[in-house]
């Protein structure tokens, strides 16, 4: 079981993640989370930074998909001012979304990879799935009550593998 919470990648933020070398490994289309990953949890648009990566996906041949677990008015509103495809109320960590997307992609798991800022969904689902995994730290700390909780247990999952050897990010803990 904790082995399916164990991500392949954790990294400070999206704008870390080294498109070249996610090609290089085969990935062709990623699935997104949204609150916390691309934008803070109200933010109706991303800053320039990540508009900025969400190009570069583009220019690198790699496709994207919001999945996430909010509501189709919030997330609809935010991919379309980006113009990436979605699909909200995704019940992370169930599966069938993170399939639904991929079929969305038309990838495999093999070269499908999920980015999001929370083990217990986005890490989970994808880890099930069979995607290549990559963990980003919160953009901020405004979340969900039930989510500041489950950070906690986060943290001390996070901190297992630590001592396992995965790499955090220098900002991280
Ligand atoms: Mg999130």
């Amino acid at each position: 079981m904790l082995s399916k919470l164990r991500p392949n990648l954790f990294l400070d933020s999206v704008q870390a993640i080294d498109l070249r070398l996610l090609r290089r490994r085969g990935i062709r289309g990623v699935v997104l989370d949204l609150d916390n990953t691309l934008a803070g949890w109200r933010a109706l648009q991303p800053s320039h930074e990540v508009a900025t990566w969400l190009k570069g996906l583009r220019s690198h041949n790699i496709g994207a998909v919001i999945l996430s677990n909010n509501s189709k008015g919030r997330v609809g509103d935010f991919a379309r001012s980006i113009g990436v495809p979605c699909i909200p109320n995704a019940r992370k960590p169930r599966v069938r979304g993170f399939l639904q997307a991929m079929q969305m992609l038309g990838t495999t798991p093999k070269t499908t990879a999920v980015i999001g800022d929370q083990m217990f969904t986005d890490i989970l689902g994808g880890n099930r799935a069979g995607f290549f995994t990559i963990l980003v730290s919160p953009l901020t700390r405004e979340e969900f009550i039930g989510t500041k909780a489950v950070r906690r247990v986060e943290g001390m999952v996070l901190r297992h593998f630590e001592r396992q050897g995965l790499q955090l990010p220098t900002h991280a803990g």
